[in-house]
């Protein structure tokens, strides 16, 4: 119980946070809730911004206390995936950071990239299987950077982000899977990104969709809110809004896949929250992630990657060049040319 108490204290030692984007103090109380994925006693309250809309975190636990809500079973600190039991499972990992090395070796045929949050590893384990590659991992929980570099030989700098200890115009790839949202300083984040990358270079996000169909049908039990880790819920427009202003480009944002896994995460939120009786509980979670119901799901999650409200987004945003040469687009609209998309598909 140790590790519960000194949980319970944290929760106790939060600090209050203005909007994360436009930085004013309105805002106006949009949800309390729990943690419903590692169950850190206490409850979390999600704001709106009553300026700029942005919904986040406050109050937060601080830089020094966020690091106990994540566990060593945290997802991105899981096991190899030579050790993952489940075939499926194995395959559901390969399969997806096939997906993404894919996509990055569209964007460039070679070069450095720093993966920002890289966990243990996998995904910069295979692109430096690639020729022409040169890879760097940063990666603040020491357990998980050690294992990184123990299991692949990587380079890992076990630092935040705020001490980015790069210079000037370093990679011509910048990634960061599944880590803006967790961020304490999103728009301060990406202008030192910005900076570490090459006038030619590209940032490439995958996040939370404010806007996807999950977040809409679940609500509170959507699986990206996941408080306390997540400080941010993006919205298309939100994450538009910071990287124009961090100086890249208007990005391109699609899905690479429908969001099978958030979805299936979000219904056994939901069952918890309904207080379902176990056994339907057990039926209902068993059914879903059976293999046939993964084969018969495939055309609705298909028709969401192509509609693009999967629950996971992806961001390719390409740095501005200086006078604004490369921004032909002087609105805040969207960029959805279909180039990338199209080339995706599983
Ligand atoms: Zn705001």
């Amino acid at each position: 119980m140790p590790a519960l108490n000194r949980l319970a204290e944290c929760v106790n030692d939060l600090e209050d946070v203005d909007c994360l984007l436009c930085g004013s103090t309105e805002r106006q109380v949009l949800y309390r809730g729990k943690d419903r994925l590692h169950h850190v006693p206490g409850e979390f309250t999600l704001v709106e911004c009553t300026r700029c809309g942005f919904i986040y975190l406050s109050p937060r636990p601080d830089r020094d206390e966020i690091r106990h809500f994540y566990p060593s079973d945290y997802l991105p600190f899981r096991p190899a995936i030579h050790e993952e039991r489940s075939p499926l499972r194995r395959f559901d990992r390969l399969f997806g950071l096939y997906r993404r090395c894919r996509l990055i070796r569209q964007l460039k045929s070679r070069g450095s990239l720093l993966d920002v949050g890289c966990g243990t590893g996998d995904f910069l384990a295979v692109m430096q299987s690639y020729p022409g590659w040169t890879v760097r991992g940063l990666e603040p929980h020491a357990e998980a950077a050690a294992q990184a570099r123990a299991q692949y030989g990587l380079s890992i700098d076990p630092v935040y982000l705020d001490d980015l200890p790069y210079q000037d115009g370093a990679f011509d790839v910048v990634t960061m899977w599944d880590v803006l949202e967790h961020l304490p300083r999103p728009r301060e984040s990406l202008g030192r990104l910005r900076r570490v990358l090459r006038s030619d270079g590209v940032l490439v996000i995958g996040l939370p969709n404010r806007d996807s169909l999950d977040a809409k049908l679940f609500g509170q039990y959507w699986a990206g809110l996941d408080v306390p880790r997540h400080f941010s819920v993006f919205s298309v427009s939100d994450v538009t809004r910071a990287l124009l202003e961090a100086g890249f480009d208007k990005p391109e944002i699609f899905n690479l896949n429908g969001g099978y896994h958030a979805f299936a995460l979000s219904v056994r939120f939901l069952l918890d929250g309904a207080r379902a009786d176990p056994k339907l509980r057990a039926v209902i979670l068993s059914t879903i992630s059976s293999l046939p119901f993964r084969l018969a799901s495939v055309p609705y999650f298909s028709l969401l990657k192509w509609l693009k409200m999967g629950s996971t987004m992806i961001i390719v945003a390409r740095t501005a060049c200086e006078g604004g040469k490369n921004n032909k687009h002087t609105d805040a609209r969207v960029t959805t040319r279909n180039t990338l998309t199209g080339s995706t598909h599983d």
